[in-house]
């Protein structure tokens, strides 16, 4: 195992980390940009260096003082979280050639998983069921009217190297296409520096449903089932649960096969998610993340299954600590986002906690590195926590979390707290009755 773990990442998740390696008894660094001295994962961890200004630019995502930080405290691997470097191939070929081991898949994995037009020929190669369109990339309006005539309309226009939900572009008839492809090509070339724009059926009530996985690097691999994460305002996921309120047990194990299956011939190395949208009972594949994600917490509620510990296990060579069988899917779990932000309007709301009181009890989890008195910077994404809620059944873990968001106090900032305790009376959430777009509706009605 690892003697020390630089985490090169802030907030709840450099907590979440830190944690696990603190129960493995690994030494851990925080690294920190200069508005985050009173970060919670800097007080806990045993060694911190700053790393640069504010802006992430100049340090979270500052891969040479990065660097500098690992060899000056001789940390032997470095954790990058989510978001930041945890998806940069590059970063991870640079800390190979340094001899530090990046807590995640090959640099190649990432890559491929990058591009979604390999992604996609990758998934496809694997069994893996994709939204039919495209072969790869589509320049001319000939083209793409003869592929929309195949598929057959609505179809949606996506950038290869999209992310955030930017780049995409809808086209209900061949009147409306090559407009479509224009400014999807446009959006794309400005946001991401790259024009290539693939086409595929535009599905109009899907659920997004996506499966966790674990990658030994050896071709060893397994799923712990799946999360919806439907609930999205602007591509964001706001409310995730596990399981699915609308799957079955066969759907979840014959999804999960095709998924662990697939991880194995890839020889996988790592925790990765393979996200699908999900509709009249089948399931489309739209990407693969290749890192943790924000919304793990559920699916380690429900499996009982510490998947950061599997992450070090994975990375430093010592394979899964389980088989398939020994996953169970017990009860069901809920994640609310809580973030510094109006919970109607959504303006982010940085500011000082002037006072605050965290839930508790039976079945609560909060990830958060917040506390009285901290405040919180502008210049990074709004998530200041997570509320994670566990049940025996559905009806019961939404009963929790009723009762542990009445108990949440936030004060002296706006949260997302009262958007979650109307949301968790709401006739059609009680019902699991939801799709991608219901809580865009749901906000535009208020
Ligand atoms: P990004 O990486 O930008 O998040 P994704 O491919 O994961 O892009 O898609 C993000 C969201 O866009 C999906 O969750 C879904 O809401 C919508 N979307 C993407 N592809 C389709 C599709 N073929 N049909 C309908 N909606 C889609």
């Amino acid at each position: 195992m690892f003697k020390k773990v630089l985490i090169a990442n802030r907030g709840e998740i450099a907590l979440r980390i830190l944690r696990a390696c603190k129960e493995l008894d690994i030494g851990t660094v925080a690294v920190h940009s200069t508005a985050d001295e009173d970060a919670m994962h800097v007080r806990l961890a045993d060694e911190s260096v700053c790393i640069g200004p504010p802006a992430a630019k100049d340090s979270y995502l500052n891969i040479h003082e990065i660097l500098a930080a690992c060899e000056i405290t001789g940390a032997d691997a470095i954790h990058p979280g989510y978001g930041f470097l945890s998806e940069n191939a590059k970063f991870a070929e640079i800390l190979e050639e340094h001899k530090i081991t990046f807590i995640g898949p090959s640099a190649e994995h990432i890559r491929i998983m990058g591009d979604k037009i390999e992604a996609k020929k990758t998934a496809k190669r694997l069994g893996i069921p994709v939204v039919p369109g495209s072969e790869g990339e589509v320049t001319d309006e000939s083209d793409a009217k003869r592929i929309a005539k195949e598929i057959g309309y609505p179809v949606i226009i996506k950038a290869a190297s999209g992310g955030g939900g930017r780049g995409m572009k809808v086209a209900n008839s061949d009147d409306e296409i090559g407009n479509a492809l224009h400014m999807a090509r446009t959006e794309a070339a400005a946001a991401f520096g790259d024009d290539t724009v693939y086409i595929e059926k535009y599905l109009a009530t899907p659920r997004h449903i996506e499966i966790q996985v674990l990658g030994d690097g050896k071709g060893g691999g397994v799923h712990l089932g799946e999360r919806d994460c439907s609930l999205q305002r602007r591509h964001q996921k706001m409310w995730e649960e596990a399981t699915s309120p609308i799957l079955t047990d066969k759907q979840r194990s014959e999804i999960g096969e095709i998924c662990a299956s697939a991880i194995r011939g890839l020889k996988y190395s790592g925790a990765g998610t393979i996200e699908f949208l999900y509709e009249n009972g089948e399931f489309y594949f739209i990407e693969m993340n290749t890192r943790l994600q924000v919304e793990h917490t559920i699916t380690e509620m429900i499996t009982r299954i510490d998947l950061v510990n599997e992450q070090l296990r994975i990375a430093a060579g010592e394979g899964l600590s389980m088989t398939q069988d020994e996953i169970p899917f017990l009860g069901h779990a809920i994640e609310c986002r809580i973030n510094a932000e109006h919970p109607r309007t959504f303006v982010p709301s940085p500011g000082t906690i002037d006072y605050y009181h965290p839930p508790g009890g039976l079945g609560v989890r909060l990830d958060s590195g917040i506390y009285q008195g901290y405040k919180i910077p502008p210049y990074y994404d709004s998530l200041i926590g997570k509320l994670i809620v566990h049940g025996r059944n559905r009806p019961e873990c939404l009963m929790r979390l009723r009762r542990a968001l009445d108990e949440f106090v936030v004060d002296g900032i706006e949260t997302t707290i009262p958007l979650f305790q109307d949301l968790v009376t709401n006739p059609d959430i009680i019902a699991g009755n939801y799709d991608i777009h219901w809580l865009e509706k749901y906000l535009e009605a208020k």
